[in-house]
This record gives structure tokens, C-alpha cells and sequence, in this order.
């Protein structure tokens, strides 16, 4: 489904097909164009040919649960996880992949270790969004957010990503409000830089994972492009620009990133920002162990002190292996999902 061919698909047409169409994909969430009976039977025929809205997937979990995987497979037969999670206050956000696979191979992360299978369009990465926006509609529940968070690195696929933040923030389509969409990124200088430059409302959030150059250069490959400093320069050059709090993310890995010092190191760069640290509960890929609840609550308590807002996560998705890139593998992502039959196995 490539929702910037609609148009041309409806050539010939009167122009508020248009309208409709998209009414029909994104308003009212048809999975059948026979749904919309505003259209003439030839035409609805048609479009199932030209333009079908079934969307393939394989679904972890249900609605009832705090989160709810699906591994979505592409018109090229390739393979990308999305997740979506149910909160206690009754929002439903979804994260998206922006690519299948990813080329910044952090040490801890799934996706990394499969490197870049390709990048996704704009509308490969709406369509995981209308994916759950349709299991939800039976409950008369919606999508109020969206967080660029699953596999791959948004700013690595730049203009794909924008252009489907905008068809996500689209009145007539998803209408999902900019400051409930959040970007993040693992630390792509450049992309910082012009997305500061958008003006949009949209949320950006920046992995950080440690404190000290050495400890993220071994956790991050993207690090070695640049000193953590550097990062935080650009990133107050953001907050300076857009008067927007960024969201840095702390993945808690026991004996790698949990030290004393590196609280303190961490409180010290965050002192003074407009921002919020967001500790995360590291899901173990094996290669890892997590941080102790202990050593999470000392991180707390230390960036409390130092007037650092901060949260605690312990992330959704846990029964779902929801941690990035934990359900699918390399193989997976060049096998049809056909073949797949026991979600518990995968
Ligand atoms: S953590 Fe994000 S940026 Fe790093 S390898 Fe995984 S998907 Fe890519």
C-alpha cells in the first residue's frame, strides 16, 4: 500500500474521490474497499485490484495486554516488528520501525546485529500505525501516539520519516497530533541539526547509554563519529531553537553503564537542561545482562538530587520480547511469514 500512489490510481475520477478514499483508509479504517458505498461497484472492483488494503501481518499478543507486537510483512516479502502499547491512562501509542534491520549495529540491540536490510517509505511506516488504529476501532479506542522507537534509526531514513510524520499529523487522515508523535535517535548530528531547523512539534528523543565517550563508543558505534559533548551541543542548539525538552533515553546495563560514578557523570551533562532522562530496564539480548532494580533506583534518587527530572521504565512489551529488534531475526526478516505458524517459537 503506497499512499501517495492513491491519486494516481483514482486518475480518471471525479476529484473528490480523492477525498473519499482516503476518508475511507484513514477515518473510517476500511480493510475492504467494498466497505465504502460511496463508491460505484466497478470503481470499489477496481481498487481491490489496484490499490487492496489488506494489510499482512502476524500478531503477538492481543488488546487486553499492556502491549501488542505484530510483525508486519512489506510487498517485497521482507519482514518489520511494530508495537503497540496500551497505557493505564487509556492512550495507545504505537511504536513504528523506520527501517528493516539497521546500519548503526548498537552492541545491545537486536536490530543492530542484522545491519541494513533497506529502508522503508513513508508509507511503510503510516501503514504499522493503520495496522493498530484498525485493532483498536472494534473497541471504539484510537492511536494517540506514535514513537519513531522500533527497529531502525529514523534519522538514517530522514526525508521517509518526516514525510510520514506529516501524513500521521494529517487533519484529514491519522490526525494524530505532532506533540504526541516522538522521534529518536541514537545521536545523527546532521539529522539533529535539520530537524531543528523544521519547526515542527513533534518530541525528539536522543539515546545516550552513558555518559563518558568510552563507554558509548563501546555500546555505540555512532559514537565514534562524535564525543558526547559534541551531542549535547547540538542537542541545546535544539532546545535553544525550538524551547522544546528533549527526552534522553538510559538503557541500564548491569556493569557496563550502573557505575556510581557514571549517576553522577550522567547528572552532571543533564544539570541545568530542559530535559527529561528516561531510565530504562534493558531487555537482554544476550550479549548484556540487565542493570539491578537497585542500581536503577540509585540512578533515581542521584539525578533527583541534581533537580534532573527523570522516570523509570520497565519496558512494555516484556511478554512480548517487546525490547528493539527482539522478535525477529536476520533470518526471519528474509522469510515469508506463511511459513510461520507458532508465535510462541519465534
Ligand atoms: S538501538 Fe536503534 S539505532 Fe541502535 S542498532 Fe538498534 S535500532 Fe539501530
Amino acid at each position: 500500500m503506497d499512499f501517495t500512489q492513491i491519486g494516481e490510481v483514482l486518475e480518471g475520477e471525479p476529484k473528490y474521490r480523492l477525498a473519499q478514499a482516503k476518508r475511507g483508509i484513514f477515518v473510517d479504517l476500511v480493510e475492504d474497499w467494498e466497505q465504502v458505498t460511496a463508491f460505484p461497484k466497478a470503481l470499489r472492483a477496481r481498487l481491490a485490484v489496484d490499490f487492496p488494503l489488506p494489510i499482512e501481518a502476524q500478531t503477538f499478543g492481543d488488546t487486553k495486554m499492556t502491549a501488542v507486537k505484530a510483525l508486519i510483512r512489506l510487498s517485497d516479502g521482507k519482514r518489520i516488528e511494530t508495537v503497540l502499547m496500551r497505557h493505564t491512562d487509556g492512550r495507545n501509542t504505537v511504536c513504528v520501525s523506520s527501517q528493516v534491520g539497521c546500519p548503526m549495529a548498537c552492541a545491545f540491540c537486536a536490530t543492530g546485529k542484522m545491519s541494513l536490510l533497506r529502508s522503508l517509505s513513508a508509507s511503510e511506516i503510516v501503514l504499522q500505525v493503520l495496522f493498530f488504529a484498525r485493532l483498536l476501532k472494534p473497541e471504539g479506542e484510537r492511536v494517540s501516539g506514535v514513537v519513531f522507537m522500533g527497529m531502525g534509526e529514523p534519522f538514517a531514513n530522514y526525508d521517509n520519516a518526516l514525510a510520514a510524520v506529516r501524513m500521521l499529523n494529517d487533519h484529514d487522515g491519522l490526525n494524530i497530533g505532532a506533540r504526541h508523535i516522538s522521534i529518536s535517535t541514537c545521536g545523527i548530528l546532521e539529522g539533529i541539526r535539520r530537524f531543528t531547523s523544521e519547526a515542527l512539534q513533534v518530541n525528539l528523543a536522543i539515546s545516550l547509554h552513558a555518559p563518558d565517550d568510552k563507554t558509548r563508543r563501546e555500546l555505540m558505534p555512532v559514537a565514534r563519529t562524535h564525543t558526547v559533548l559534541e551531542l549535547l551541543a547540538v542537542v541545546d542548539e535544539y532546545i535553544a531553537q525550538t524551547k522544546r525538552k528533549v527526552m534522553f533515553e538510559y538503557l541500564m546495563i548491569g556493569g557496563k553503564n550502573d557505575a556510581d560514578e557514571q549517576a553522577h557523570a550522567l547528572a552532571k551533562l543533564m544539570q541545568g537542561k530542559l530535559c527529561m532522562v528516561n531510565l530504562i530496564a534493558y531487555n537482554s539480548t544476550g550479549v548484556f545482562v540487565p542493570a539491578t532494580r537497585e542500581r536503577m533506583v540509585f540512578f533515581k534518587t542521584v539525578l533527583e538530587q541534581a533537580g534532573v527530572p527523570v522516570t523509570v521504565r520497565f519496558r512494555h512489551g516484556r511478554e512480548v520480547k517487546g525490547a528493539c529488534g527482539q522478535l525477529l531475526t536476520k533470518e526471519d526478516a528474509y522469510v515469508l511469514p506463511s511459513d510461520v505458524t507458532d508465535a510462541a517459537s519465534v
